[in-house]
C-alpha cells in the first residue's frame, strides 16, 4: 500500500466556490422568476485585445509549415517573449533581465510550485485574507505557515513586526481579495526586512495593469535592494483577459544566492530552472506568440480598453458604497472591492441577505481566512448593465 502524502488531510475543504453555487442554485429553484446579478466571479469577461488574437492565429499558421514549424521550445519561455516583458518593465521604469524571466502557464502553477525549492523548516509569513493558493501549497507540503492578519486597522497592508523573524514572505499587491495596494514606502519596509532577515519575499503582481496611481509599485523591483530578497509572479490573465488562454511569468533574479548548510552557495534562479527544465516542458508557441503581442504598446493600449471598462464598474460599486457610508478598500488601482458588512452581518449572512433581498450575488471574505470574517468582496469582472442594476438595488436596499 502506498504511503499517501497524509498533508492533504490538513488541508481546509475548498467550499467557497461551490458553496455559492449551491445556494444561488437553491435560491434560483425557488424563485424562477428573479433575476441574479452576479458580483461575485473572480473571472474575466470581456474578450481578447485584436491584437493578441493575430498574435495567436500567427502562432497557429507558423505550425501549419514545415518552414516555421515549432517543436519542443525552451521551457524557459521564448527569447522574443521574455525580451517583449522585459522592454515592458522598461516602459514602466523598472530594469528586469529577460533571461532572469520564466514563462510558465500561469501564476497559479508558479505561486503553487516555488515552494518546492524551500525546506520545511522556514517561518513562512502569509498575510489573511489572501489568494487561497499560497497556503494549501504550503499545506500540501507539510510546512508550518505563521499568518499576517490584515484588518481595518492596517487597511489590510500589514507590515513586518522588526521583532520578529521570518525566512519566506508572501505578498499581493494590489491584493486579491481586498484590492488594497502597498505603496513604496510599505514596500520598502518590507524589502528592508526582508534583506536584514536573509528572507525571501514572494511577491504576486497579477493585477498590476489595474494601477492607475502613477505613484504606486507596479512591480517589487521599483524598490531598492528587491532584485536580492524578492521573486516577482505575474500573469496575462487579468491583464489580457488569459485566464482561459493560460500564460504568466515568474522573475527570479540571478542576485538572489543563499549559503546552503554545508556551506555552498544556492542560487534560487538556478534551482528554479532545474525545477522548470525538470518538471514543465514550455508554454505553447501559439500562446507566447498572443502574449508577446500583448506587451507590445499597441497590445497593451487595447488591454487598458478593457481594464477601463472594468475600472467603471468598480466606480459604479464604489459611488454606491460611498454614498451609503460603508467604508471600502479597492475598487481604483484594483478590479475588487472589500468592505465590511453592512449591521455587524457575518460573511455568510451577509451573502444570502444580499441574494434573498436584492438577488446580488457576491464572495463572503470569511473564503479568504480568518479576517475576512465579517467582510465582503465585489468584483468589477460583470457587465455595466449589470452592475449598475446591482447598485441601483444595493442602494434601495439599505
Ligand atoms: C487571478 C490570480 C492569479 C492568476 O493566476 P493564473 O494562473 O495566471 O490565471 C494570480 N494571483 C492572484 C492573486 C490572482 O487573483
Amino acid at each position: 500500500m502506498p504511503k499517501l502524502n497524509e498533508h492533504y488531510q490538513d488541508l481546509k475543504e475548498s467550499y467557497l466556490f461551490t458553496e455559492i453555487a449551491h445556494r444561488v442554485a437553491a435560491y434560483t429553484a425557488a424563485n424562477p422568476d428573479k433575476k441574479v446579478i452576479r458580483l461575485g466571479i473572480g473571472d474575466v469577461t470581456l474578450p481578447l485585445g485584436r491584437l493578441a488574437l493575430e498574435g495567436l492565429h500567427e502562432g497557429v499558421d507558423a505550425m501549419g509549415s514545415a518552414a516555421t514549424f515549432k517543436g519542443y521550445g525552451p521551457e524557459q519561455g521564448y527569447d522574443f517573449l521574455r525580451e517583449a516583458i522585459s522592454a515592458y518593465y522598461a516602459r514602466n521604469g523598472v530594469t528586469v533581465d529577460a533571461s532572469d524571466i520564466f514563462i510558465s502557464d500561469g501564476a497559479k502553477s508558479d505561486t503553487g510550485n516555488i515552494s518546492e525549492l524551500f525546506d520545511t523548516d522556514n517561518v513562512i509569513l502569509i498575510p489573511d485574507p489572501v489568494y487561497p493558493v499560497y497556503v494549501d501549497s504550503n499545506v500540501m507540503g507539510g510546512k508550518k505557515i505563521t499568518y499576517l492578519a490584515g484588518n481595518a486597522e492596517n487597511g489590510f497592508l500589514p507590515l513586518p513586526d522588526p521583532a520578529f523573524h521570518a525566512d519566506i514572505i508572501y505578498l499581493c499587491s494590489p491584493n486579491n481579495p481586498t484590492g488594497a495596494v502597498y505603496n513604496k514606502e510599505q514596500l520598502k519596509v518590507w524589502v528592508d526586512y526582508a534583506l536584514a532577515n536573509e528572507a525571501v519575499i514572494l511577491f504576486d503582481s497579477a493585477y498590476e495593469a489595474f494601477i492607475t496611481d502613477p505613484e504606486l509599485p507596479r512591480s517589487i523591483y521599483a524598490i531598492e535592494g528587491a532584485k536580492k530578497c524578492a521573486i516577482e509572479f505575474c500573469s496575462l490573465s487579468k491583464t489580457a483577459g488569459f485566464t482561459g488562454t493560460r500564460c504568466g511569468y515568474t522573475i527570479v533574479p540571478k542576485e538572489l544566492v543563499f549559503t546552503a548548510s554545508n556551506g555552498e552557495q544556492m542560487s534560487l534562479h538556478q534551482m528554479w530552472n532545474r525545477r522548470q527544465c525538470t518538471k514543465f516542458n514550455g508554454t505553447s508557441y501559439i500562446i507566447q506568440r498572443g502574449a508577446a503581442a500583448v506587451f507590445s504598446e499597441e497590445g497593451m493600449r487595447q488591454c487598458h480598453e478593457n481594464i477601463r471598462y472594468y475600472q467603471e464598474n468598480a466606480r459604479i460599486i464604489a459611488d454606491t458604497l460611498t454614498k451609503k457610508g460603508i467604508r471600502f478598500y479597492g475598487g481604483v488601482n484594483s478590479p475588487y472591492i472589500w468592505f465590511e458588512c453592512p449591521q455587524q452581518m457575518e460573511s455568510w449572512e451577509f451573502f444570502d441577505y444580499l441574494l434573498n433581498h436584492a438577488q446580488v450575488v457576491g464572495t463572503p471574505g470569511a473564503g479568504f481566512g480568518e479576517n475576512g470574517k465579517h467582510f465582503f468582496r465585489l468584483t468589477s469582472f460583470g457587465n455595466h448593465e449589470n452592475t449598475a442594476e446591482a447598485m441601483k438595488r444595493f442602494d434601495e436596499l439599505f
